[in-house]
């Protein structure tokens, strides 16, 4: 017996995102992630202009309403060029605070969620605006220094967005933003824990780094593979591919993976 999974960072699911402005749709990707053991379920929404972003936050909130979801994740524009990943970059922007609060009005109070790359100009204000609006502060997606990231840190800033993936390498002589998350007893880490976005010796140092992290935050992208390839129409192949489409990367396994991978029981179990 394992408890259920809180999955905080998911885009969508069996073929369908969390994003699409039919509700069937969205409907169909939570119930694949329902029927995989997740009970609880943050929706995260990529990058878009800002009009189609605000309609898509209103799209989820019927499923906020009806328990489905336990909130939205706003996943940008607020990230990085240099580390934009599967963003596109031509619709990054920098944080303004009336842009800020028009979006977390415009989600009702669900909006939980929001990932910044706190290099940005404007990044410590709106870090600031977020926390006091209760919106949980993430940070990724970010070229940062560990000089820019440490007041972004004690501005309120909890979590990093799917650690190691879209930020700069750990590094011995130019302390980036991934050394101070590493050295901040504070973060909680979130992982695309599939064993190919993170490698199981990077997620072994991790858990020694953050022994209480993996508990409350471990999160993996159901059917991600899929969904992004939906989204951006990338092609992906098992081999020499950066991300792999393969649909049978499902929570379960990924629960299997750390309770047997790393010697880590789920809570409750
Ligand atoms: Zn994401
Ligand atoms: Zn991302």
């Amino acid at each position: 017996m394992i408890s259920g999974f809180t999955d905080i960072h998911c885009h969508g699911g069996g073929g369908f995102s969390f994003s699409d402005p039919n509700p069937q749709h969205v409907a169909k990707a939570l119930a694949m992630h329902r029927s995989h053991g997740t009970t609880t379920q943050i929706a995260s929404l990529v990058t878009e202009p800002l009009d189609l972003l605000k309609s898509q936050i209103e799209n989820l909130i019927p499923f906020v309403l009806d328990g489905s979801i336990a909130g939205i994740h706003l996943e940008g524009p607020y990230l990085s060029s240099a580390k934009c990943g599967a963003h596109n970059p031509k619709l990054l922007r920098e944080p303004k605070l009336d842009e800020i609060k028009e979006l977390i009005e415009v989600g009702q109070g669900h909006i939980r969620m929001v990932t910044i790359a706190p290099e940005l100009p404007g990044a410590l204000a709106a870090i600031k605006l977020l926390r006091s609006l209760d919106v949980t502060v993430a940070l990724g997606h970010s070229n940062a220094t560990a000089e820019e990231a440490h007041p972004a840190i004690a501005a309120g800033a909890t979590i990093v967005t799917h650690m190691f993936n879209a930020l700069p390498k750990l590094d011995h002589r130019i302390a980036t933003i991934t050394n101070a998350l590493l050295i901040n007893p504070d973060i909680y880490f979130e992982l695309v824990l599939d064993g190919v976005h993170v490698i199981h010796s990077a997620v072994e140092l991790l858990l020694k780094v953050a022994p209480r992290s993996n508990h409350s935050h471990h999160g993996c992208n159901v059917g991600c593979g899929r969904q992004r390839w939906r989204l951006f129409n990338w092609r992906f192949t098992s081999q020499g591919s950066r991300w792999r489409r393969d649909p049978s990367i499902k929570w379960f396994p990924c629960g299997k993976y750390i309770n047997h991978g790393f010697g880590i029981q789920s809570p409750g179990q």
